[in-house]
């Protein structure tokens, strides 16, 4: 079957990209994949937003055949697509400022300095998103090839504050 974005018909499953619940009645994506316990498919449910920066490819399949409105759907497809066009993209998991001075930046090999800006990484593997480290915001270039990671990175971590985006802003300007 193909992907599909359809309503919740219960409050029971959980988005697989934010770990929070779908609410009943709410759009929600379904990313039908083979099942690897038994014969035919199984479906992983997103919220659309965390489907277009975490799959963007079932995103992108599902919204194009979707008769559902979804809000900020511009935004949504160009999110995606840049997902596509730069594959590490869908990594992004949030930023923060590194609370010791012991993690390794993914890109640059560098111990990350304490109270510095980072952007933490997970993983798709296997229908399951793994926390996998993190790069200096400054970083960001050479790691995904771009450096739009700020509206990826403040969807997946929502505490952060205006002041805060500001300050990741320049960490991402400085080195890039
Ligand atoms: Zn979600
Ligand atoms: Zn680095």
């Amino acid at each position: 079957m193909a992907h599909t974005i359809e309503h919740a018909a219960s409050a029971r499953a959980k988005c697989r990209a934010c770990g929070e619940r779908i609410a009943k009645a709410e759009l929600r994506l379904g990313e039908r994949l083979p099942n690897p316990f038994a014969e035919g498919e199984m479906t992983h449910w997103y919220h659309p937003v965390c489907a277009a920066l975490k799959r963007p490819e079932p995103y992108l399949e599902a919204a194009a055949t979707t008769e559902h409105a979804l809000e900020r759907r511009e935004w949504m497809d160009e999110q995606a697509a840049l997902g596509v066009a730069h594959r590490r993209l869908p990594r992004v998991d949030g930023a923060q400022r590194a609370p010791t001075g012991r993690a390794r930046c993914r890109s640059c090999r560098e111990l990350i300095e304490k109270d510095a800006w980072r952007i933490a990484l997970v993983f798709y593997e296997e229908g399951r998103f793994q926390p996998s480290g993190f790069v200096h915001a400054g970083c960001c270039g050479e790691y995904f090839g771009t450096c739009r990671v700020i509206e990826r990175a403040r969807h997946f971590c929502p505490g952060l504050e205006e002041s805060d985006v500001e300050e990741l802003k320049r960490a991402i300007e400085v080195r890039s």
